[in-house]
């Protein structure tokens, strides 16, 4: 399927080093030089707001999906091609998935994971076949990849699941390793016997 939306993930803060600022404005820019569209959490705050700006600035189509609770906290942005109000996060991360071809995580806290994680878990089920990947900013996502791959060494997480996950430093190869990728068809299952 060719990529035509992009979700990204980031975090809510702009992080401890410019650098972080520095890749959302990267990629932002990156996707509106491609034509894709960015879908992200709605919020003028943190790298969210960065990345949407960048995009926006670059004459890119930008749509954002908030919770009505989080409008005033992450400061709903109002100059996006289009700002969604949702009743909840569930609303929020259901609607953001159906909306993107493929998904990006920046460098972010805990609801950046959460919002990762979860899509993933979605793929690795087979409730979508979409892509999905980290923009690894300075080595940002280094030590979890240690620990992604302990969890398949471990036997928790099988290997194609594990290779789901794409990286890249730069936005021209993540979306490259994206536009590649091939959904697995291996089940989540590995101890079940055949029926
Ligand atoms: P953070 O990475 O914690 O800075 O948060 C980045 C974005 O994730 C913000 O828009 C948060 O509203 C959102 N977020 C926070 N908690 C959750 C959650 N439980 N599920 C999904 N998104 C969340």
């Amino acid at each position: 399927m060719p990529l035509r939306s992009i979700c990204v993930f980031c975090g809510a803060s702009t992080g401890a080093q410019p650098i972080y600022r520095q890749a959302a404005e990267s990629l932002g820019r990156h996707l509106a030089e491609q034509g894709l569209r960015l879908i992200y959490g709605g919020g003028a705050v943190g790298l969210m707001g960065v990345v949407a700006d960048a995009a926006l600035a670059a004459g890119g189509e930008v749509i954002g999906i908030i919770p009505q609770s989080l409008e005033r906290a992450e400061i709903g942005h109002q100059g996006l091609t289009r700002l969604e109000v949702v009743d909840g996060m569930h609303a929020r991360k259901a609607r953001m998935a159906e909306l993107s071809d493929a998904f990006i995580a920046l460098p972010g806290g805990l609801g950046t994971l959460e919002e990762l994680f979860e899509v993933w878990t979605w793929g690795q089920l087979g409730y979508h076949g979409k892509p999905l990947g980290l923009l690894d900013v300075d080595g940002f996502y280094a030590k979890l990849g240690e620990f992604l791959d302990h969890l398949v060494t471990e036997r928790f997480v099988r290997s194609p699941h594990r290779a789901m996950l794409q990286l890249s430093e730069s936005p021209a190869g993540l979306l490259n390793a994206l536009r590649l990728w091939q959904p697995s068809a291996t089940p989540k299952w590995e101890d079940r016997q055949p029926d």
